[in-house]
């Protein structure tokens, strides 16, 4: 105790934190390795819009299949290579892969705008904008082909850089989306200024507001306040067909839910499009709650 009052936390001895940072340690090699036994699979999930019900998009989802624990899910790992710098790696391989898809498909006459996860320490590295611009080029596509998510909170970490490394994607005509939104602490007023194309409803609104009116009327609310700032609003986590006529009643433009689809591996997607059959949304009983 003597020692951590002295100010020097991290060379005190300490059995409990001393395991875990071997853990952490096994971890981050683990995770350089799994690069390298090509461990990591994209997964994408279809988007869909509403009024249509044609499918329109799809967004990109890591999975780390790991040779002992088998499917592991992002949550699990994301965190931690935010923290320790490798996120940065992962955003590549995601990116690399991403395009690649997205030039197979257009080799099949399937147009889609492929949506792809990006994290604090991607908005704060000045080279993302260049090293996107590379990307484009290697995989002749245009910026259209993308739209990159953020949260709230990623933004806010450091939001001058962030704003900068934005500003710059923007300028290049990529599509700037903020995910999870309701969740973060960005005031209107902030996020007023952002450049950005797309909100993306927090699927813990959407979920259960077929029974929650309260999440109900936060999820008309914001696509009326998205609407109103002249952005595209998308929904996640529609698991119902009733979730999905609710979302296009209020005029919520695009949705993604395991209603709709799963996330997939990338190459079962254009299988899954071939057969993709919307539902009719006018036989669905609305339910009462929203009236
Ligand atoms: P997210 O970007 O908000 O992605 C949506 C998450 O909700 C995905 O979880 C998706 O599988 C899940 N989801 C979609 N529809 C439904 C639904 O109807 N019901 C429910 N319960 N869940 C649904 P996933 O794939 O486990 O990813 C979790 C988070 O990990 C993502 O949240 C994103 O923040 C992060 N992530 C995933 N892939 C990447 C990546 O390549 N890079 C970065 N930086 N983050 C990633
Ligand atoms: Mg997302
Ligand atoms: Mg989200
Ligand atoms: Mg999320």
């Amino acid at each position: 105790y003597a020692a951590k009052k002295s100010g020097h936390d991290a060379v005190v001895y300490d059995p409990a934190s001393d395991r875990a940072s071997d853990q952490n340690l096994s971890l981050l090699s683990e995770l350089r390795q799994a690069v390298e036994r090509n461990e990591f699979v994209l997964y994408v999930q279809p988007k869909i819009a509403l009024s249509s019900t044609t499918v329109i998009g799809m967004e990109a989802l890591i999975r780390w299949v790991h040779p002992e624990r088998g499917m592991i899910f992002p949550d699990n790992f994301i965190p931690f290579a935010e923290k320790t710098g490798f996120i940065r790696v992962m955003t590549r391989w995601v990116l690399e892969q991403s395009a690649a898809l997205c030039g197979q498909l257009l080799a099949q006459g399937i147009h889609l705008k492929m949506s792809v996860n990006l994290s604090t320490r991607d908005l704060l590295d000045q080279d993302l904008p260049n090293k996107f611009g590379d990307l484009l080029l290697r995989h002749d596509l245009t910026a259209a082909s993308f739209c990159l998510e953020i949260t709230e909170s990623a933004i806010m970490d450091d939001p001058v850089r962030a704003l900068q490394t934005l500003e710059r994607l923007h300028a290049m005509q990529v599509e700037l989306s903020i995910d999870d939104f309701g969740t973060g602490y960005s005031s209107l007023a902030y996020l007023k200024r952002l450049p950005v194309d797309e909100l993306k409803i927090d699927k813990s609104f959407v979920m259960n507001m077929e029974n929650d009116t309260d999440d109900a009327q936060i999820v008309r609310s914001t696509i009326d306040l998205g609407h109103n700032m002249g952005l595209r609003v998308v929904a996640e986590g529609i698991e119902s067909v009733v979730v999905m006529k609710l979302l296009a009643e209020m005029g919520c433009d695009q949705g993604q839910g395991y209603f709709i689809s799963r996330p997939m591996p990338a190459a079962k997607l254009a299988d899954w499009i071939s057969q993709w059959t919307p539902p009719a949304l006018h036989a669905v009983q609305s339910a009462a709650i929203v009236e």
